[in-house]
């Protein structure tokens, strides 16, 4: 049975779009808190007026580059200073970029997925995990890799090796936490539809609708329920990882 979630207050990164924002909806709709952080402001002060009056949790948008460390040092100081409990972390922010083999990739692109995907989410973690160790009774973080975790893919070297290196930072934050009430979890989607679809198929929606002819992908509210589903399991019970695959994804 589901453990309820009211009065928790939860932190999710990338809430401004697909999966983050599905997140903030299915962790509203069980009455928790949230704070919502993004690079772009309307959004998510759009989505929390939208959450704070549908479900009547409070909801505070916070813009955040999760790449820029001493912005997120900032952020969980704040926290820390206004007294704060925080429950659940969401580490959704991320993205891919490029398409072109190893040896002649743009190094950029290499760049804004290792700041954003490993360095971002090590930063918030960093930020975040000790509050959470002291204000509460069950805290959980889950971390957004990506079935690009298990297995390379033509051009998508880096990226895969981003979503594996969630999956070891996810490990390694679970042992070295074992002492306490902390859970950790690792989700692990297949192909779903969100923006970061249209970056997958450099906006080619022909191509997309290709794809998606013969294969349904997740959407983003799938995960959301995933996410919502760890959240709601007692304190002695951690969903260590879950992978989630549209039925004809192999
Ligand atoms: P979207 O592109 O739809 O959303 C990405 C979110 O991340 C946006 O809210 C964006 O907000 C935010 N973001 C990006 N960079 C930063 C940053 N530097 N600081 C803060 N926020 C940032 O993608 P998805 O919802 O599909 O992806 C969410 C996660 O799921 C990612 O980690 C992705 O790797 C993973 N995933 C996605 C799959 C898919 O098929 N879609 C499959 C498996 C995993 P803003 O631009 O406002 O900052």
């Amino acid at each position: 049975t589901d453990v309820s979630l009211e009065g928790q207050t939860a932190v999710i990164t990338g809430a401004s779009a697909g999966i983050g924002e599905a997140c903030a909806a299915a962790l509203a709709h069980e009455k928790v808190n949230l704070i919502l952080c993004a690079r772009r402001e309307e959004k998510i002060r759009n989505l929390a007026r939208q959450l704070e009056e549908t479900y009547g949790v409070s909801v505070r948008p916070v813009v955040l580059d999760v790449r820029d460390r001493k912005a997120v040092k900032e952020f969980a100081s704040q926290l820390s200073s206004e007294g704060l409990g925080i429950d659940i972390l969401v580490n959704n922010a991320g993205l891919a970029r490029g398409k072109d083999p190893l040896q002649s990739a743009d190094m950029d692109d290499w760049d804004e997925m290792i700041d954003t995907n490993v360095k971002g989410l090590l930063y918030m973690t960093r930020g975040i995990a000790p509050l959470m160790l002291e204000s509460s009774s069950a805290p959980l973080i889950i971390n957004i890799g990506s079935i690009a975790g298990m297995q390379a893919y033509e051009g998508g070297g880096v990226y895969c090796a981003t979503k594996a290196a969630v999956g070891m930072i996810s490990d390694g934050l679970r042992i070295d936490t074992v002492s306490s009430a902390m859970r950790v979890c690792n989700i692990r989607p297949g192909l779903a539809e969100t923006e970061f679809s249209l970056v997958r198929f450099h906006g080619d929606n022909d191509k997309a609708q290709k794809v998606y002819q013969d294969l349904e992908p997740l959407y983003a509210g799938d995960i959301a329920d995933a996410v919502r589903y760890v959240c709601t399991r007692p304190s002695h019970v951690q969903i260590s990882q879950l992978t989630i695959m549209p039925t004809r994804q192999a």
